[in-house]
């Protein structure tokens, strides 16, 4: 049985330590679905097609990864799939409390979907979504930390603002 895993978050903008999780998550999968779970009344930085974008631009070159976008109950969007693992990535201690409960939540959801987790590379230790964004708002440069074409898209992003 093909072995197929989501990876599911908000990627607002994907970053270099979701790259290293999806590169990895790659060599433990025959399949990986990145999953832009969205909540339509959620403010973000950019829109779901926008993010769609940046990740199809990042995943081009890499076979047997795709993405998609959601807006409802995770464990629905698995099983639609046909996978059976939700795979997470764990930075900080501070991520611990938060991804325990959505793993057991989601476990209460459907018994037949485990969640699995990845310890980030330590060069992506600190970064994230949020912070970068700020850094970027502010005119400082992140590049090195996000994908070539997400650099691209915060500078035009905050130069119109
Ligand atoms: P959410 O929207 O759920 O807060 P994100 O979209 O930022 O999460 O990230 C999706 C997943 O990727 C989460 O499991 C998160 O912990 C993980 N992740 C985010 N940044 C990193 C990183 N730098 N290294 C490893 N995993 C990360």
């Amino acid at each position: 049985m093909k072995k197929i895993a989501v990876y599911p978050g908000s990627f607002d903008p994907i970053t270099n330590g979701h790259v290293d999780i999806i590169k990895r998550g790659l060599r433990m999968f025959d399949e990986l679905i990145i999953l832009i779970a969205y909540n339509p009344n959620k403010k973000t930085l950019f829109s779901v097609n926008e993010r769609l974008a940046m990740i199809r631009e990042v995943i081009k070159d890499c076979n047997n990864v795709r993405v998609d976008s959601f807006d409802g109950l995770l464990v629905d969007f698995v099983k639609g799939a046909g996978a059976n693992v939700i795979l997470r990535g764990l930075r900080a201690l501070s991520d611990f409390e938060y991804e325990f409960q959505l793993a057991l939540i989601n476990r209460r959801l459907n018994r037949e979907i485990e969640t699995v987790f990845l310890m980030t590379g330590y060069k992506w230790f600190y970064t994230s979504s949020t912070i970068i964004n700020e850094a970027a708002s502010l005119g400082g440069s992140v590049k090195g930390l996000v994908p070539d074409i997400v650099n691209q898209k915060l500078l035009e992003k905050y130069a119109c603002k």
